[in-house]
């Protein structure tokens, strides 16, 4: 045996074999102090066990003697190494599908000369095994990762990148080494961060919820190295320890960059077609309300009335009310295009409806019947309220000067009223009554209000 060498480096401290013998009586494993010879010295009980020799026995015992030839070969030369060498030496190996770590530490007698070698073994084989396992699924998980056309990547648990395969850097363009320990944050334009952090609120409410594990599944926007965006579709999910720590997250990312394209198109278009079609719809019901209005006052046309007029009598019958038509006409309307010319009749004419508007109810149908003729449908009104109304729009007419230019105008109206049920049941019969009674309000000198005789009201004249 050599002495120790003598350097400047503090010595390690060293066991003696007194140590030794009681930390090998104390280990739970199998433990045995050695001579250099590998004759057993001292042994714990759980040694004697192992070999299946008593403890009498096994003390003296050439140890080697208990192992087959390249085995006891092995044993010697480590032994020997850490007698040698002054150290302990650490070696692990398998023996009939069990693994074994040995720990060879050298016991100094106080004079400093290493003649015992204590023996610690322990049944690494539970471990092992789980390393091995773990090691061959991490190998499959590569293998599986490195062929598979999608882009897979591995981050830890501050999302930094640990491992990705060759199909993330030829999609994207960065090299492994452009991404390895960067956040992935940094690889997704500001929209994909805000997406990304919205994903992470919803995994930590499902963990919050107790659904751990669960995959989730999100489109982002991915910068590539030119610093184009390109959308993606990632399938992630954590790895948690056995503490329920995540300790990284696996993730599966698609290019889905033209479907997404094809489908904005596709957004915009419908977008446009659904705007189209509102203006379409519009336009529609613009053109069909035009076609039923009076361009100079208006109010609604002849058509209109003539589509209405026998809604509302069904209506009034159906419910039960009266229904009053009133039909007006302006007196020597001829004259006053003649004397203040064409566009100072329109602004008269104009006067007239707003007349008609005024004071109008929700549900009554005020039309220009014709050229400076108006025809008022009054649903749910008698025929007494009906000549009110009209000899108000004739006294108001009458009293009104109708400016226009350098004109003051002044003029009245003739009017005649048929009611439902009074006089008739059907429209036909209901306009040519009105018609007439105006014809006689005409006859009768204009400027008057004239309803069909044949009513439940005493006939007059007003
Ligand atoms: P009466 O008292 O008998 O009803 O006489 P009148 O002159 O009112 O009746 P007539 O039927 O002879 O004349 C109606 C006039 O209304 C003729 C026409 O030029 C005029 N007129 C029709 N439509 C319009 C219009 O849109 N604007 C203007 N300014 N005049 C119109
Ligand atoms: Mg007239
Ligand atoms: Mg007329």
């Amino acid at each position: 045996m050599s002495r120790p060498p003598v350097d400047s480096q503090p010595a390690p401290p060293r066991a003696t074999e007194v140590e030794l013998q009681a930390l090998v009586d104390a280990t739970p494993g199998v433990s045995l102090l050695i001579d250099l010879e590998g004759k057993i010295v001292c042994a714990n009980i759980q040694s004697a066990t192992h070999f299946g020799i008593e403890m009498d026995r096994l003390i003296g015992t050439d140890v080697y003697s208990l192992f087959d030839e390249a085995t006891a070969a092995g044993r010697r030369a480590i032994s020997r190494k850490a007698a040698l060498q002054r150290k302990p030496v650490v070696l692990e190996d398998e023996r009939n599908g069990m693994y074994f770590r040995h720990s060879l530490v050298p016991a100094f007698d106080p004079d400093g000369i290493v003649r015992r070698v204590a023996v610690f073994a322990e049944n690494i084989t539970e471990r092992k095994k789980a390393e091995m396992a773990l090691q061959a699924s991490e190998e499959q998980y590569r293998f599986l990762a490195e062929n598979t056309a999608d882009t897979v990547w591995r981050l830890d648990n501050r999302m930094c990148f640990t491992f990705v395969n060759g199909a993330y850097t030829e999609s994207t363009g960065f090299s492994r080494d452009e991404i390895m320990g960067r956040s992935v944050m940094e690889f997704f334009t500001p929209e994909g961060r805000e997406i990304v952090a919205n994903m992470m609120r919803i995994r930590k409410a499902n963990e919050a919820a107790g659904v751990t594990n669960a995959s989730l599944r999100f489109e982002v926007p991915h910068i590539r190295k030119s610093g184009d965006p390109f959308w993606v579709e990632i399938n992630s999910n954590p790895i948690y320890d056995a503490s329920g720590a995540i300790v990284a997250f696996n993730g599966i990312m698609r290019d889905v960059h033209e479907r997404k394209q094809y489908q904005k198109k596709l957004e915009d278009t419908n977008q446009q077609l659904q705007e189209q079609l509102q203006e379409n719809v519009a336009l529609h019901a613009m053109l069909t309300e035009q076609t039923l209005r009076d361009p100079l006052t208006g109010l609604h046309n002849r058509r209109y009335l003539e589509e209405t007029l026998p809604r509302e009598l069904s209506r009034a019958k159906r419910v039960g009310y009266p229904m009053a038509l009133v039909m007006v006409d302006l007196d020597h309307f001829k004259r006053v295009n003649d004397t203040y010319g064409h566009p100072t009749g329109d602004a008269v004419l104009k006067a007239m409806a707003s007349i008609l508007l005024h004071g109008a109810r929700e549900g009554d149908i005020i039309c220009r019947y014709g050229g400076e003729e108006f025809l008022v449908a009054l649903p749910n009104m008698t025929i007494e309220n009906a000549l009110a109304r009209a000899k108000a729009w004739q006294s108001t007419l009458s009293t009104t000067s109708i400016k226009h230019g350098a004109f003051n105008i002044q003029t009245t109206l003739s009017a005649g009223i048929s009611a439902f049920p009074n006089n008739g049941a059907d429209v036909d019969t209901l306009l040519r009554l009105a018609d007439d009674a105006l014809y006689r309000a005409k006859e009768n000198g204009r400027n008057r209000v004239e309803f069909e005789v044949a009513t439940t009201l005493p006939a007059q004249r007003c």
